[in-house]
């Protein structure tokens, strides 16, 4: 479970401390996806870098299971805005990454991993750099990384904003398949209403200044891939588009 209580996080601006985040509050229960929608600047990549444990500098209670955020023993899946992959690393050397630094050494890891790469598509691009990748392998090659590492939390940051609509879906469905094993705790940021219906069984509606969350809403839509080309669906990303826009952002 991923608990934040009153946290509001400044920037230094000019020597001036600028405030990016004020007192949000959000709850993401265990096993379930949040995600998190608000207009560019609202505060969503810096809310994800406290969860994250990368910003330190903070007020109020960040918890993940009950004890505040130690990225050195806790297993963080973090997927930053960019996918965070090394560009000097091969693909397979970032895919197994993550489990090197926690010194994860499973005897079925290297099987765990062929088989990840496997189902997202990847097998035999190993060795490869990730700028001889597509944008959408890139991706894949992060959510393997995560995955890999069975996190006891999940962070994405737009994971799949760079892509175009149809490799979107199809990544959003890859997701929601490997998600479906484990039910890792999650959090997402995105700034597509229907990808927020789609993934989040709890959407968080963010604005901006100072950032903050307005609205945490329960979505039983999400998950289903049946539901997404329903009337239901479209109504229910109306409504959401039009609470974004009566908080004066756009989406
Ligand atoms: P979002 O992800 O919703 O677009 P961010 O969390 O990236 O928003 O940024 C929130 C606000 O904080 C923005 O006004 C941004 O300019 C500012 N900000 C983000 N990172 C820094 C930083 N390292 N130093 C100063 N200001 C920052
Ligand atoms: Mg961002």
């Amino acid at each position: 479970m991923i608990e934040v209580e009153h946290l509001s996080v400044g920037y230094d601006a000019d020597g001036r401390e600028q405030s990016a985040l004020h007192d949000v509050s959000l709850t993401v229960p265990q096993g379930t996806v949040c995600a998190v929608i608000g207009p560019s600047g609202c505060g969503k990549s810096t809310l994800m870098k406290v969860v994250a444990g990368l910003i330190r500098k903070f007020q109020g209670t960040v918890r993940i299971d009950g004890c505040p955020v130690n990225p050195q023993e806790m297993k963080i899946g973090f997927m930053p805005q960019n996918y965070g992959l090394l560009p000097w690393k091969t693909v397979g050397e970032n895919i197994y990454l993550g489990c090197r630094i926690k010194g994860e050494e499973s005897a079925d890891l290297e099987a765990r991993g062929q088989a990840l790469c496997q189902r997202l598509g990847i097998a035999g691009l190993e060795k490869r750099f990730p700028h001889e990748l597509s944008g959408g392998q890139q991706q894949r090659v992060g959510l393997a990384r995560a995955f890999l590492l069975r996190p006891d939390i999940l962070l994405m940051d737009e994971p799949f904003s760079a892509l175009d609509a149809i490799t979107r879906e199809e990544m959003q469905e890859v997701f929601l398949d490997l998600w479906q094993e484990n039910h890792i705790t999650t959090m997402l940021v995105t700034h597509y209403v229907e990808e927020a219906l789609y993934l989040g069984q709890q959407i968080a509606l963010m604005s901006a200044h100072p950032g903050s969350v307005q609205e945490v809403m329960d979505n039983p839509l999400a998950g289903s891939a049946e539901e997404r080309h329903k009337p239901e669906f479209f109504a229910m990303g109306q409504r959401l588009r039009e609470k974004i826009r009566e908080m004066g952002a756009e989406a």
